[in-house]
């Protein structure tokens, strides 16, 4: 592994691809005979710094259509808190029926999961069939696996039947010193980013780009309201950029003064602090209250002057989806992507329909939007939003970070790369956006 690192290191790439790969390599991993380690306990009190192990794990055999990946940095999202968790069901459920599809398909039905569904790195191997990439390219890897071979994914991947989460329903992630990919998740890494500031974007910078932006999900416009639940959070700070990079007005929810001031540096005007202002939706574990909502929408009329949302970027659910419902404009969109807080919503669907809303349902992205959205960062429209950066060994750490919300932006991860601030190729572009950069960057708390 050094050999490939030193050439990494000192930009020699051209012949990356007659230095051996070793047998095996470190990663990130879940165990299958722990996942009943946190049985009868609550989901804030399962740690992830229990589960997560740093293994030697064998390099798996290259299919075609693969890439072998020397992966330098990658980034926790929140499916590694869930892997980590074994919620809402451990992976190794998605790794068993996967590895039943195929003989190819059966080397992810391993006894440990190598978690990451981001990289950035160099492409030192690649499969038969595979002419678009070859080793030394300089990637970042969105994590959409698919293999097309259903005609349901032809219009959009994200049909696909058989559309996988890579690092999360698949196995050899990005949380790890290599990992295999389907090359096409592959695109070029910004040139003006470190490793760490690369790796950083992918996963939540496409969903975020699919949700709002994309003709599949919202279809946001110029002039467009737009309530960002989680503004300073993983999807959050992507959907800001993008509101504000498109002409819309984010109204930005977060819940700390230190996370609205980070809004405001990011350019959004409207922000609210949900803690400061004490909204209960939830009068008791069964009963939501609609004066919360209306006190809600009051808020956010006066912040805009009177406007309405005409899109909810939804993704923390139960608790606040009610609210959500409530608030968006007549003939407006709740678009959502996750339940972060409980997957049954319950809202009053007299909101709904006699409003004509719409609500939306949306899950990551596919190679054309992660690649728009990738060309965005390139083109230096969006920044990556990332905070505390910590050592592969200390990914459990990085992952109970973002399970206690106790972190702002995206939270980095170190795989091959002795050190931040390595792997940027075009310094003169750098200079060019190091204001830009520096503001989005996310001072550690
Ligand atoms: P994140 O970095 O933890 O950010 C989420 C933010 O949501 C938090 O920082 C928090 O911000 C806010 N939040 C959390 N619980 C809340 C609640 N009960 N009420 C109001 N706000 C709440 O996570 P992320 O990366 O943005 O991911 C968010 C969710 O989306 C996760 O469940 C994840 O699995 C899912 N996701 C789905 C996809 C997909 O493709 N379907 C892709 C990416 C992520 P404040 O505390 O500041 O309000």
């Amino acid at each position: 592994m050094q050999k490939i690192l030193d050439a990494i290191l000192a930009d020699e790439l051209d012949d990356i691809g007659r230095i051996d790969v070793p047998t095996s390599y470190r990663g990130v991993t879940v165990h299958a005979d722990e996942v009943d380690m946190f049985e009868g306990m609550a989901t804030a009190d399962k740690d992830p710094r229990k589960s997560l192990h740093l293994d030697e794990v064998p390099v798996p055999e290259l299919g075609p259509g693969e890439a072998l990946v020397a992966v330098m940095a990658s980034s926790i999202n929140y499916n590694t808190v869930w892997s980590s968790i074994f919620e809402p069901l451990p992976t190794f459920n998605f790794l068993r029926r996967y590895g039943r599809t195929s003989p190819l398909a059966a080397r992810h039905d391993q006894p440990y999961h190598v978690l990451g569904s981001d990289l950035s790195g160099v492409v030192l191997r690649t499969g038969p069939g595979v002419n678009n990439w070859k080793p030394g390219d300089k990637v970042v890897a969105h994590c959409l696996d698919v293999a097309l071979e259903h005609p349901d994914g032809h219009s959009d991947t994200m049909l696909d039947p058989a559309q996988r989460i890579w690092g999360f329903e698949t196995n050899f992630g990005g949380l790890a010193e290599l990992a295999l990919v389907k090359t096409n998740q592959l695109m070029p890494k910004p040139a003006h980013l470190t490793w760490e500031e690369a790796a950083a974007s992918g996963l939540v910078n496409s969903t975020a780009y699919r949700q709002l932006v994309s003709r599949n999900g919202a279809g946001m416009k110029q002039g467009d309201v737009v309530l960002i639940w989680g503004a300073t959070g993983g999807l959050g700070s992507y959907a800001t950029q993008l509101a504000l990079n498109g002409g819309a007005t984010p109204v930005c929810v977060v819940s700390s003064p230190a996370k609205a001031e980070l809004c405001r540096r990011m350019g959004a005007e409207l922000v609210i602090d949900r803690k400061a202002e004490g909204y209960r939706f939830w009068s008791d574990e069964h009963t939501q209250d609609p004066r919360e909502w209306k006190r809600f929408g009051a808020r956010i009329r006066e912040l805009t002057g009177g406007d309405d949302p005409d899109i909810v970027f939804e993704h923390p659910g139960r608790e606040t989806f009610g609210a959500s419902v409530f608030v968006a404009k007549r003939g407006g969109s709740i678009v959502t992507c996750a339940s972060t807080s409980g997957y049954q919503h319950t809202y009053d669907n007299r909101y709904l329909w006699m409003n004509l809303k719409n609500i939306i349902g949306t899950h990551f992205a596919n190679y054309r939007e992660a690649w728009e959205a990738n060309r965005l960062i390139t083109k230096g429209r969006i920044h990556p939003t990332l905070s505390t950066v910590y050592p592969l060994d200390q990914a459990g750490q990085a992952t109970s970070d973002v399970h206690g919300n106790v972190h702002q932006g995206k939270v980095g991860v170190l795989c091959l790369a002795p050190g931040e601030g390595l792997g940027v190729s075009d310094p003169e572009r750098r200079e060019r956006f190091l204001p830009e950069i520096n503001r989005f960057r996310v001072d550690p708390q």
